[in-house]
């Protein structure tokens, strides 16, 4: 169980450049679960230009292929420092556009091919049609197993080595439409297709994330009415 006196520092990378369909969203509900359960939260954003700090967890959401140009250039002068902090098994959340630049590569249909950081092994390439619509899939890993969100993505993303899918699609299409596999799993570095926002309403998830990040292995219940609604209204919900 947590301890008094915790604290917990988030960073949030690129938040300027990579914030779709609220992806902020996924910072608050971790902050707000961890403060509920007397745990001091410190953010940190970390811009274009700036270096990137120690911290528990490291968030970047999703965005248009012209922000993820800026944003994968960034990256690589952090690449080194990422990776060691991945193999230090801090935790990283990162959605659609930021998934693609945490993994391999991301060849758009048109344009050059943006290259990520190899945080997970996986790359993503372009395809015609754009997948939109709600996404349920299944985990092996939490209860209730399910996570729901809404996906919006033009790449197909195929995992590759050691990288493990986060789950396996019920409704929608997830990493490529193909293999029925949604997100990603390397160490504690997860990535996913889910916007949302994806964490606000599967809380569950919320606090896996969290109990990996201060390295506890039970946390608080907090009455999460609200949110397992939320959760429940999207389950199966049609494309
Ligand atoms: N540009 C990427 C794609 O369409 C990422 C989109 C997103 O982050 N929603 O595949």
């Amino acid at each position: 169980m947590e301890k008094e006196g915790k604290k917990l520092t988030i960073c949030h990378l690129y938040p300027k450049l990579l914030n779709l369909y609220g992806d902020i969203g996924n910072i608050k509900a971790l902050k707000y679960r961890a403060e509920n359960r007397g745990i001091e939260v410190i953010l940190k954003d970390v811009n274009v230009n700036e270096s990137v700090p120690e911290a528990d967890i490291y968030f970047i959401g999703g965005g248009q292929d012209r922000q993820q140009i800026d944003v994968s250039f960034e990256l690589q002068k952090h690449k080194e420092f990422l990776l060691q902090k991945r193999d230090e098994n801090k935790v990283f959340l990162a959605i659609c556009g930021g998934f693609q630049l945490l993994a391999d590569y991301f060849q758009p249909i048109k344009g050059e091919k943006l290259i990520g950081i190899s945080l997970l092994s996986a790359y993503t390439v372009g395809g015609k049609k754009r997948f939109i619509g709600n996404v349920t899939a299944k985990t092996d890993f939490i209860t209730p197993e399910t996570l729901v969100g809404f996906e919006n993505h033009s790449g197909r993303t195929y995992l590759t080595g050691e990288t493990k899918p986060l789950s396996k699609i019920i409704v929608g299409n997830g990493n490529n439409g193909e293999d029925l596999t949604e997100g990603a799993r390397f160490k504690n570095v997860f990535g996913t297709y889910l916007h949302g926002s994806f964490l606000p309403k599967n809380p569950h998830f919320t606090d896996y994330l969290l109990k990996l990040a201060l390295n506890i292995d039970s946390i608080l219940p907090l009455d999460d009415e609200i949110e397992m609604s939320a959760h429940n209204s999207l389950i199966n919900k049609p494309y």
